[in-house]
Formats: structure tokens, C-alpha cells, sequence
């Protein structure tokens, strides 16, 4: 996501690992829960196994633990120096728009936001600027991390943000795409990103990052916005639909990767939920964010840094947004 630099990796919670890791995944209609569907990735990431089970237990820190529209929030152990990567900025270039054309999902619209600008690095007094973020002001991006040999989480997310969009027009969407390779040299803020998403009246946004997590945390995890309304921001109507699309897109890219749930965060459902996010927070279309690995665990920095593997995690994304936006 957004740390603003290897040196200030946040120390990383470690959970052991447990047993088959797995993500629960909800059906939902919108503000209903219908039932669960649990993935378990069966060892090897050679297939998953779809099976019901109950909802977790209240007591469980598992973010799925909460109704969709409720407050509940799981701050992740990393909350503080991974600020809102991803969302935003101040904007002066134009966002790539191209019309959508003929297929499944025409007339539907999807923003897609690469997280965080190669140029960041060289503008931070400009991204350390605050924003309103409704419930809080924060910077207006931040650097986001890289592997260790320097592939940084900014060229990644704009190459799957590429890759998705193909995928997605392909379907007939409409896709934008809050920076692309004509944008101002830093940001947008987080403020900006989100308002892009709205102004473009979004049928589903997805912000695109991988995390800078201690070496041997792995796995991806998908982040939904929790209920807020401070400010600017009121999430209540978008935190149902946006659960909606997270599930999904954390099953689908569960099966097209083979990349494992986060074993350092959402007790291996490979969701989390956050209150903290300006991308999020200002969001008023379905959105959630995506942190497809860990950069600086050397497992996952292989796979990150293969193309082939980041078309895997594209069609694993486009997937679940097809299936959110062709739900009855
Ligand atoms: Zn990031």
C-alpha cells in the first residue's frame, strides 16, 4: 500500500499460520446477508474448494464478523504509516477515458486506481500535503513501497491497472483510469482519486497496490471501506455493495492466482476492513482496494515482478468485478 519508504516498514503482526487458509466469502444482496461460501486453498494453491459454512463468530476479529453497514472496523496492525495509499491527489492531468464498446458490460463503468505515481519519490512535499478526508485530513499520497530490488509498487500497480482495463473493455465496460502514463508527475491525492471515481458515476472502482509488509508475510488481502460519516465522507451506502465486490474479487482472484490470503491480516480471509483510507472514506460508487502481495517478502516479490503472474492477478480482478456487475 502507501508506507512511505522501506526504513519506515510499521513492525508487522505475525499470526502463525492456520491450518488450510481461508477466505470466507459472503453472498450477499445488497445489505443482506445470505450466506458464506468458504474458499479453502488446499495446499499448493493448486485449487480451491468451495464449501458453506457458518459466519464466524462475533468474537472473531475476522471482518466478515460484521453485517455489512455496520461500524465495525479491523484496524490492520500496519494502520499508521500506511496511510491512504491510493487514493488520491490533486489532479490536473486527464484520467484515461476511452468509450466502452459492445459485450456483457456495456454502459457499465469502471475506475480503476494504480495506486500511488513513480514520481512520488521526488515530490514529497507536495504529496505530505493534508487533505480532507471527511473523518480526518492525511497526506495527499504517499510513496507506496517496492521490492528489494527496487520494482516499485507504482510501475506494479499501473501494469495491472493496464492489463485489467484491456480485460474490462473487452467485456464492453467503460474504464477509467485515475492516472495513467500522461498524468502530472506526482499524485493525484487520495481526495482526488475518489472524486474521479464519483464524478465518473462508477458502477465499481478498484484500487490497485501491493503491500510493504516484513519478509515472510505473505499472501494478498482485499480492504473494504467501513461505515463512516464525518465530513465529506459517508460511506453507509456504498459499505454493502462494496463488501459485495470484495468478496468477489478476493475469490476470483483467489482461484486465478493461487496466491494465498494475507497471513498477517484478516485472520486468512483475505479481507479487511478500514475506516482509515481516504480513497475509500470519499467514495460514494461500490470501491475497495487490492493489495495483491507483499513486495518485500521474496516469494511474493517473484510472483509480483512476473508478468505473467500479474495477468493472472488482472483476470483474477476483472473476474470479480464481471460478477459484481452482472449480479441479479
Ligand atoms: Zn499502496
Amino acid at each position: 500500500m502507501s508506507y512511505t519508504g522501506p526504513e519506515f516498514d510499521p513492525p508487522q503482526q505475525r499470526r502463525p499460520r492456520r491450518g488450510p487458509l481461508t477466505v470466507a466469502l459472503a453472498a450477499l444482496v445488497p445489505g443482506a446477508l445470505l450466506g458464506w461460501l468458504v474458499y479453502e486453498e488446499v495446499g499448493g494453491g493448486s485449487g480451491a474448494e468451495v464449501r458453506t459454512a457458518s459466519p464466524a463468530p462475533a468474537s472473531s476479529a475476522s471482518p466478515l464478523s460484521s453485517a455489512p453497514g455496520s461500524a465495525s472496523t479491523a484496524a490492520s496492525p500496519d494502520a499508521s504509516p500506511h496511510t491512504s495509499a491510493g487514493d488520491d491527489g490533486k489532479v490536473s492531468g486527464t484520467p484515461s477515458d476511452r468509450p466502452g464498446g459492445t459485450g456483457p458490460l456495456k454502459g457499465k463503468v469502471v475506475v480503476i486506481d494504480p495506486g500511488h505515481n513513480p514520481g512520488n519519490f521526488r515530490h514529497t512535499a507536495e504529496i505530505n500535503r493534508q487533505v480532507d478526508i471527511g473523518t480526518n485530513h492525511k497526506e495527499c499520497d504517499t510513496t507506496g513501497t517496492s521490492t528489494n530490488d527496487g520494482y516499485t509498487e507504482a510501475r506494479f500497480s499501473m501494469d495491472v491497472a493496464h492489463r485489467l482495463r484491456t480485460l474490462l473493455e473487452r467485456q464492453g465496460a467503460t474504464v477509467k483510469l485515475t492516472r495513467d502514463g500522461d498524468s502530472p508527475a506526482w499524485g493525484p491525492c487520495v481526495d482526488e482519486r475518489a472524486r474521479i471515481g464519483n464524478t465518473a458515476r462508477a458502477d465499481a472502482a478498484v484500487s490497485i497496490h501491493a503491500d510493504g509488509s516484513a519478509p515472510g508475510n505473505r499472501g494478498f488481502h482485499v480492504i473494504l471501506p467501513g461505515s463512516v460519516h464525518a465530513g465529506a465522507a459517508d460511506t453507509r451506502p456504498i459499505v454493502g455493495p462494496s463488501h459485495d465486490l470484495g468478496v468477489r474479487i478476493a475469490g476470483t482472484f483467489l482461484r486465478e492466482t493461487g496466491e494465498p490470503p494475507s497471513n498477517y491480516l484478516g485472520e486468512g480471509t483475505g479481507l479487511v476492513t478500514r475506516t482509515d483510507l481516504g480513497g475509500l472514506n470519499l467514495s460514494t460508487v461500490p470501491k475497495v482496494f487490492i493489495e495483491c502481495g507483499n513486495m518485500r517478502d521474496s516469494k511474493d516479490a517473484a510472483l509480483l515482478t512476473s508478468g505473467a503472474w500479474r495477468q493472472k492477478a488482472a483476470q483474477g480482478i476483472s473476474e470479480g468485478i464481471v460478477s459484481f456487475l452482472r449480479r441479479s
